[in-house]
């Protein structure tokens, strides 16, 4: 169990089976927020969300997500880096048939810890956007 939380106010501190019940907890994390502010902000950025409209209502499947951008904006998300990055559902890129290929390729240019430079350019997937790990 872990207490994510900026202060050291009194809940944290107390720590009381009591107090805990009081407070928001997250179930698939099994994480308690003492503040309802950190709670919302962690479920917001867990939520499926469209970036570019906020549409939600792909009702947490994330096929439903990738069809809206596709047919809504055009943009597609990679479905490698879906499946492998770590990362808040709305931190997820998305990308024009363009820049997807690019993406497969090479890599992000605007993201110089993912490009991919050089000799490896010729590579058909960057290597941290494969299954493998
Ligand atoms: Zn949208
Ligand atoms: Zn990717």
């Amino acid at each position: 169990m872990s207490f994510p939380t900026h202060g050291t106010g009194a809940i944290s501190d107390a720590g009381s089976a009591n107090a805990l019940q009081e407070l928001p907890y997250d179930t698939p994390w099994e994480v308690y927020f003492d503040d309802r502010g950190s709670h919302d902000r962690v479920a917001r950025l867990k939520q499926l969300q469209c970036v570019e409209c906020g549409w939600n209502e792909c009702n947490k499947k994330i096929n439903k997500l990738k069809e809206h951008v596709e047919t809504a904006h055009g943009l597609h998300f990679c479905d490698v880096c879906l499946a492998s990055r770590k990362v808040f559902p709305c931190e997820q890129r998305l990308y024009t048939s363009r820049e997807l290929q690019r993406h497969m390729k090479l890599g992000d240019p605007d993201d110089p810890e993912l490009y991919n430079k050089g000799d490896q350019r010729n590579k058909r997937t960057p290597s941290w956007c494969t299954d493998k790990p």
